[in-house]
């Protein structure tokens, strides 16, 4: 098979597209030939060392994949299967989608929804998936549309874009923070309503509460501005917190909580139940127009990969990639 391959030696880590025996597969109960896979935040950390994330070398990066159903010794999946594979740490302490072929535990798979193609369910990937798993905790602790709008940070990566995308076709009024001015047509085009320069809510206010101005917030950066945006929230209205890309520290006190009812919830699209998922996929399958899907996607081949790995961790990747294989 051929697989991007991560090495690691006294010089440092090396990465190229190889060969590779496919006895090199891990253990696991169905094997997938890859069609598609894409790139995540976590994947620019998988390919560059960061992170702490992979601790086994030689590894093949890639925490998303789809494809098709090669052998199967378990009952629910058969040969021509289509199939999704986001999350469990695959690409992380076992290998990944980044090769032609992924062996994989068949209770983590999910079926290709109607009204997605395999392509496009790695254009949704782990951070569209992400972004409608937030959208629905938010809905369960009692968002609907006509409450005010609903702020998205991050906007233009890639858990923002579809979170814009989505919000806005279900109806939402929706704010997009960016740090990147050139993408605001983009972002309008996606159905963001308002652009908020990230510079607005770059840093902690000295207040803890200030006006109520959020009916909800999908949050893909975390540190200070997460603790802003939590000040800024409606009363009882809810923020789902996915990411980190702004900072891990939470400079914030509980009076938002306290006072104003504000609910802080938690999203992992890693280990999320199955159920879950396939609620989240059909959904997407439905609701996420494919004309905005498209307007967000870019192509990108294995060996494209390790300079789009650096290039998202510093905030450079406009929406999502796709990995043809
Ligand atoms: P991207 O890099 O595609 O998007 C992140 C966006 O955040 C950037 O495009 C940029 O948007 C903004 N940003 C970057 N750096 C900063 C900064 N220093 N301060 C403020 N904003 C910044 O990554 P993803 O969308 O793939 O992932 C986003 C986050 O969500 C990551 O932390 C990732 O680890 C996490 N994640 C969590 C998951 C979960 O299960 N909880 C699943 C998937 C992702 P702009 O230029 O528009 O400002």
């Amino acid at each position: 098979m051929k697989a991007l391959l991560v090495e690691k030696d006294d010089a440092g880590l090396r990465v190229a597209v190889q060969e590779v025996p496919d006895d090199r597969l891990p253990k696991g109960e169905v094997t997938v030939a890859v069609r598609h896979s894409t790139l995540n935040y976590k994947d620019g950390l998988c390919l560059t060392g960061g992170g702490g994330l992979v601790r086994t070398y030689p590894h093949v990066p890639g925490i998303d994949f789809a494809g098709v159903v090669e052998e199967s010794s378990d009952p629910r999946w058969h040969l021509g299967d289509e199939v999704i594979l986001t999350g469990w740490r695959v690409g992380e302490s076992r290998w990944g989608g980044y090769a032609t072929r992924a062996r994989v535990k068949a209770d983590w798979l999910v079926r290709r929804p109607e009204g997605l193609s395999l392509r496009q369910a790695m254009a949704v990937g782990t951070a569209g998936l992400t972004a409608m798993l937030a959208i629905h905790a938010l809905e369960a602790h009692g968002l609907e549309p006509g409450q005010g709008e609903v702020l998205v940070t991050g906007a233009s990566g890639g858990v923002g874009s579809v979170a814009v995308a989505l919000l806005s076709a279900a109806g939402y009024q929706v704010a997009a923070v960016t740090g990147r001015p050139e993408t605001e047509a983009y972002l309008r085009d996606l159905g963001a309503t308002r652009i908020v320069p990230r510079s607005d809510l770059a840093e902690a206010s000295p207040k803890p509460l200030e006006s109520e101005t959020w009916a909800g917030c999908v949050d893909a950066v975390g540190g200070p501005m997460l603790a802003r945006v939590l000040g800024q929230m409606t009363y009882r209205a809810s923020v789902a917190a996915v990411g980190l890309a702004g900072g891990a520290q939470l400079p914030t006190t509980v009076i938002p909580f306290l006072l104003r009812g504000v609910n802080l919830l938690g999203i992992d699209s890693v280990m999320a139940p199955i159920p879950e998922r396939e609620a989240a996929w059909t959904r997407i399958a439905r609701d996420l127009p494919k004309d905005r899907l498209d307007a967000m996607t870019r192509p990108a081949t294995l060996e494209e990969l390790p300079e789009l790995g650096r290039a998202i961790l510093r905030g450079g990747v406009q929406g999502r990639v796709v990995v043809d294989l």
